[in-house]
């Protein structure tokens, strides 16, 4: 095979870039190692920055979003059993919507279907070649036969775990990792959401998050000891230790269920730069991750297609020095991101050497942004996201 870009990973970046090179008459190959139910049975993200949801326009796969999603005007932080709100639509004049990962990837896959698409599912062993001359190319395993996809370029979207980062020889990249001493415990379940908009909990028993995907789709998470075995948690002590450390009132209207999901994942943040070696770029996970507090993931992950796709239509354009400007463009942002992720996990969690003073500390920035304009508005900016 023969194409322009070929991306490695079909998750929800890998996908995006495709369709929107596709919309720019640019030819893309994606190899995927799993099935696509395995890609879409993953229970991942759930809240989008309107430039997400901006960026799923343009790939024209977004009609499903704006029929079956949610726009949120605010969040919930509370500390000490008391909410406040942060009014984001009043302070920034920008929302966020919620819709889950897995909706926007089937709307990715539904529109590369559309287009008729090049989406290789079960590509085993993949391989990148050639990266640092002018003719790169890939080869996987299919069915027990060795293929091979000769291209311009190299997008790893292949995540954390992908074999794109790992193909950049020792000494041409560099990392930068925070791992925290917790994992969060999230339940999926059938029940009414608590709140219209989610609640981030600080509490001296550990933080709390209230999220959900639909009128009767809840996603709750509350910190625990990252190596707690899952069948300590049962429903039952779940949904108590989750009342806890809510403000009373929420505790006391949440409806309860039966879980569908239950997970324990770690935290951590990590960055690896620069995001190009050669003809390889990558992209999303396979460059960085951070810890789910801010909710930047999947959103990391589409500013940096943006940056990727805008560099690659400008170098086939002609512009032959674009693509030397998608690294430390993308970078800039992500650090934001890194650095608002941080903040919020450190804020609101509970560390294991914390004590009294440290808790007190926390309270108080939490008392600050309840009631400071200014705090409120730089923190709405960084929740709904930060231009591209
Ligand atoms: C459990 C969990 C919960 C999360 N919750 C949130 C959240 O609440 N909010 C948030 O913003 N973010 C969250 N995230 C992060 C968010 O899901 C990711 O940032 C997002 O999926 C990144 O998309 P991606 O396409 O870059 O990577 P991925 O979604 O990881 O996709 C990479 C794809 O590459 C494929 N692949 C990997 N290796 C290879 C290979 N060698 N060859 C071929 N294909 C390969 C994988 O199968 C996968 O389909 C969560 C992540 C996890 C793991």
């Amino acid at each position: 095979m023969r194409t322009q870009v070929c991306i490695i990973g079909g998750g929800p970046s890998g996908l995006l870039l495709s369709q929107l090179l596709h919309l720019a008459g640019i030819d893309s190959v994606i190899l995927e190692r799993h099935t696509r139910d395995h890609v879409l049975s993953r229970i991942r993200a759930g809240v989008l920055e309107w430039g997400t949801v901006e960026m799923l326009e343009k790939a024209q796969a977004a009609r499903r979003l704006h029929e079956e999603g949610f726009p949120h005007d605010g969040v919930l932080l509370s500390a000490q059993n008391r909410a406040f709100r942060i009014d984001f639509k009043a302070l920034t004049g920008k929302r966020i919507m919620v819709y889950g990962q897995t909706e926007v990837t089937q709307d990715l896959y539904d529109a590369r279907d559309a287009a008729g698409g090049t989406i290789v599912h079960e590509a085993q062993g993949v391989a990148l070649h050639g990266l640092d001359g002018d003719a790169p190319h890939v080869t996987y395993v299919k069915d027990g036969t060795e293929h091979r996809v000769d291209c311009d370029f190299i997008a790893g979207c292949d995540g954390y775990h992908g074999v794109s980062r790992a193909s950049i020889p020792e000494g041409k990249i560099r990392q930068f990792e925070r791992i925290y001493p917790f994992g969060w415990l999230g339940v999926l379940s059938r029940t009414p959401p608590v709140s219209d908009e989610l609640i981030y909990a600080n509490h001296p028993r550990g933080f709390a998050l209230c999220s959900m995907r639909n009128e009767n789709l809840s996603r709750y998470y509350i910190q625990v000891p990252v190596d707690d075995p899952i069948g300590k948690w049962t429903d039952t002590a779940f949904w108590d230790e989750l009342r806890r450390r809510l403000p009373n009132e929420a505790a006391e209207r949440m409806a309860t269920g039966a879980s569908i999901e239950k997970a324990i994942v770690p935290l951590r943040s990590f960055v690896a730069e620069p995001m190009r070696h050669g003809r390889l770029f990558l992209v999303g996970d396979a460059a960085h991750i951070v810890p789910p507090t801010g909710a930047k993931g999947l959103n990391l992950a589409a500013s940096d297609v943006h940056y990727l796709h805008e560099a690659l239509v400008a170098h086939y354009g002609g512009d032959r020095l674009a693509l030397d400007h998608y690294s430390p463009r993308a970078l800039a942002r992500i650090w934001q991101a890194i650095r608002f992720s941080w903040w919020m996990t450190t804020t609101l969690h509970r560390f294991p050497d914390q004590g009294e003073f440290a808790q007190r500390i926390q309270e108080s920035e939490l008392a600050h942004l309840a009631n400071s304009a200014t705090a409120q508005t730089e923190f709405a900016e960084n929740y709904t996201g930060l231009p591209y």
